[in-house]
């Protein structure tokens, strides 16, 4: 075994590209510079193409909670009536963030490992019509399961109130469709299924969305959308404060092989992947954390640990014995599953095959399973 190499299939932040790399190992470039204006063109619309906007599309130096607060900052005011869908932990920060900026947050929570039941939710909207938002998260990293989006931006639009859509771990990986299923804001960050290192957040804003940014009373000047699509009129294109060069030329070159393998290919190259994955785990007489099959993510799997078997023990084992590292479960879910990444530059057949049979092989040889 080679020391260094550490097989990272937590979910998040995931290995790099040599492609990415090889792109961010250039000199810094001036960021007001017509050279730095066209790769942040190009990166903007290579995130459109796989956002699936024609949309704002504005980029900061920032990981997935900067943008998440960013884009309530922007999206609503203080006072207002917001509902946030919980169903994990991510879901959780969502609305403590939220919490902290004046907004009156109304949380409907679902059972950790199910997915957002939609019927419950339309009724809430029914019975609580001065609701101005909707937070909620794609891909719930905490428990592997992935709500449907589609069915909440039809009635996000059916009910005229804002969407606001967390795709951290989902958005490259699994299918998003912003302008077609109706999305006011869809939010991301680097380091997930888009193979680029952690510090860059992205937020889609459609049209209608923009209309509540314009609107928005909330005191903001980092996060403040309307600077950033100023910066972005400018010839040549900018940000408002200096650029993240290096990353954001890792990101033009991971979303050019994301669109050059085509976002449906990469999105079907997931499925199968997870896919596989999950069934050897299942074979083994593991048992899914996600309550049916279909709510499950297919760039991150959360596995219940055996009964008798602490998640820590196995994580310890696999990176002792094959320096191969996954995660841990979050909140009251730690040392009771685990959760394994196949995203972006995970997302690999063989070797997510091969992180099945290591998990075997120490519970099996270490752990007596
Ligand atoms: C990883 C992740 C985030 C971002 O967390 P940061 O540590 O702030 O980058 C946000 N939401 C979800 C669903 C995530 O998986």
């Amino acid at each position: 075994m080679i020391p260094s190499k550490e097989y990272l299939r937590i979910p998040g932040p995931t290995p790099i590209p040599p492609r990415v790399l090889n792109a961010m190992n250039n000199p810094i470039i001036y960021h007001r510079s017509v050279e730095f204006g066209n790769v942040l063109g190009e990166t903007i619309e290579g995130a459109k193409k796989i956002i699936k906007t024609s949309g704002d599309i504005f980029i900061f130096s920032s990981t997935g909670r900067g943008v998440m607060e960013a884009t309530l900052v922007n999206s609503i005011s203080p006072g207002e009536r917001v509902l946030v869908l919980v169903n994990g932990n991510f879901g959780k920060i969502f609305a403590d963030i939220i919490e902290r900026f004046g907004a009156q947050v109304e949380i409907l929570e679902f059972p950790w490992g199910e997915a957002v039941d939609i019927n419950r939710f339309e009724d809430y909207l029914k019975n609580n019509r001065s609701i101005k938002a909707v937070f909620v998260i794609h891909c719930e990293t905490s428990t592997g399961v992935v709500n449907n989006i589609e069915a909440i931006g039809k009635i996000t639009s059916k009910y005229g109130i804002i969407s606001i859509i967390d795709a951290v771990s989902s958005l490259g990986g699994i299918e998003i469709s912003m302008d077609e299923w109706g999305l006011d804001f869809v939010l991301t960050a680097s380091q997930k299924a888009l193979m680029t290192p952690p510090g860059l957040g992205l937020v889609a804003v459609s049209s209608k969305g923009w209309k509540a940014v314009e609107k928005s009373t909330n005191s903001r000047y980092y996060w403040d959308f309307r600077m950033y699509k100023e910066a972005q009129n400018r010839i040549p294109k900018q940000t408002p404060f200096t650029s993240p060069v290096s990353l954001i030329l890792g990101l033009d070159e991971a979303l050019k092989m994301i669109v050059e393998e085509g976002i449906d290919n990469v999105i079907e190259r997931h499925f199968q992947v997870a896919k596989a994955f999950r069934d050897r785990i299942k074979s083994y007489g593991l048992k899914l954390f996600p309550k049916k099959e279909e709510w499950c993510s297919n760039t991150v799997t959360a596995v219940k640990s055996p009964k008798e078997v602490d998640s820590d023990l196995i994580i310890k084992f696999l990176k002792e014995r094959f320096n191969l590292r996954i995660a841990n479960g979050l909140g009251n879910l730690k040392d009771k599953i685990f959760r394994v990444g196949h995203m972006g530059y995970q997302a690999e057949e063989i070797e997510t095959r091969a992180v099945a049979l290591a998990i075997k092989s120490v519970l099996e040889e270490n752990l007596n399973f």
